[in-house]
């Protein structure tokens, strides 16, 4: 019998929504073997301009694509959905401090959550991608209540991961495929930690191969400048390298982990590594046979954290607090 996922995707018209819808009908998502009910999610001002995402879609003729809809209800986009992709937010605008952006976007997410428990399927998987990406997820979790539980919601931090394992394959002179363990912890903002001194690069412990200093003050800035250096490059952020990050995220949480690998996830905390409770913080995860096919996941325990990798982690932890702290309102329920 071929198996049909309900996917939710909001800020449909937006440019990783663009980039990205194409490659879930495309089946890169979910995998070959499942067909998609894809649901385009955006606010009303922009469902005229979703229904033409949608005749792309349509034209397309995905093999795959089961069904494809466009609403701004979500009642309609999010009934029983398995999957909820909450790309849509505001945009930064000039000028514009994070704590604003966090302000602006913090109520979006309390409607969100809302939502997905009043709508989703008993098994919704949620992946909060519009930023503040990890503390909107803290606020959408926290207004869906008990019925989603914690290990429902995660937020991306993949993309970092990919910048990170990309830059040290090329400064390390190997195919990226060679770079393993190579975690991001933390907020996806510039004080994420990539973590190196776990990483490996062919076999071998990262440290041994490149140069400390270089990790130390020129790689960590690179990856958690990286998407400013793209705006400033292409003059618009980051599109088809988000959507990438996004199929691998889904597709890391439906597959088995390699054994030698991790994936990074912002989740939850149950507290691990002192990371206070209930933060969505990035962690180094993993996918068993077990959890493989559902999106269940763990967070990798065990991990010796040096002095150095500790202070970084703390001071993006840090930041957490704080946004917590700015949107606490939106949390009191
Ligand atoms: P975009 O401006 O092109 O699109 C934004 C989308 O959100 C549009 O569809 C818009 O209609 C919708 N939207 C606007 N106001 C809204 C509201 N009040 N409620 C619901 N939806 C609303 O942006 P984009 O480049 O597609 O990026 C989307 C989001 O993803 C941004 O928040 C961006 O910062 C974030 N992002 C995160 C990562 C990550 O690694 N976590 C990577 C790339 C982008």
């Amino acid at each position: 019998m071929v198996k049909t996922v309900r996917a939710v995707v909001t800020g449909a018209t937006g440019q990783v929504a663009y980039a990205l819808l194409p490659r879930i009908a495309a089946g890169e998502m979910f995998g070959p073997e499942v067909e998609v009910d894809l649901r385009l999610a955006d606010i009303p001002p922009m469902i005229e301009k979703a229904k033409g995402v949608v005749m792309e879609l349509e034209d397309g003729a995905y093999p795959l694509l089961s069904r494809v809809s466009a609403s701004a209800d979500r009642a309609e986009s999010h009934h029983d959905a398995d999957w909820v992709l909450l790309v849509g937010s505001v945009p930064r605008g000039p000028g514009m401090e994070r704590g604003d952006l966090i302000r602006k976007n913090g109520p979006i997410f309390v409607e969100e959550g809302k939502a997905i428990t009043a709508h989703g399927s008993k098994d919704v998987r949620v992946v909060v991608v519009g930023n503040p990406c990890n503390t909107n997820c803290l606020i959408a979790r926290h207004s869906a209540g008990a019925k989603v539980p914690d290990d429902r919601w995660t937020a991306l931090t993949r993309l970092d991961q990919n910048r990170a394992r990309s830059l040290l394959a090329q400064r390390a002179k190997v195919p990226v495929r060679d770079v393993k363990k190579l975690a991001i912890w933390g907020n996806h903002s510039a004080t994420l930690y990539p973590d190196f001194t776990n990483a490996q690069v062919a076999g071998k412990r990262a440290t041994d191969i490149v140069d400390r200093a270089w990790l130390e003050t020129e790689f960590i800035p690179a990856v958690q400048q990286r998407g400013a250096a793209v705006i400033a490059a292409r003059g618009a952020s980051s599109a088809f390298s988000a959507a990438q990050a996004i199929v691998d995220h889904v597709r890391g949480l439906v597959q088995k982990t390699p054994d030698d690998d991790w994936t990074s996830l912002a989740v939850v905390s149950d507290g691990s590594y002192g990371v206070p409770a209930g933060l969505v913080s990035s962690f180094p995860c993993r996918v068993s046979d077990r959890g493989a096919g559902n999106g269940t996941f763990e967070i990798v325990q065990g991990i010796t954290l040096s002095d150095f990798a500790r202070a970084k982690i703390d001071a993006t932890i840090a930041e957490l607090e704080r946004e917590r702290e700015i949107v606490k309102d939106l949390l009191a329920s």
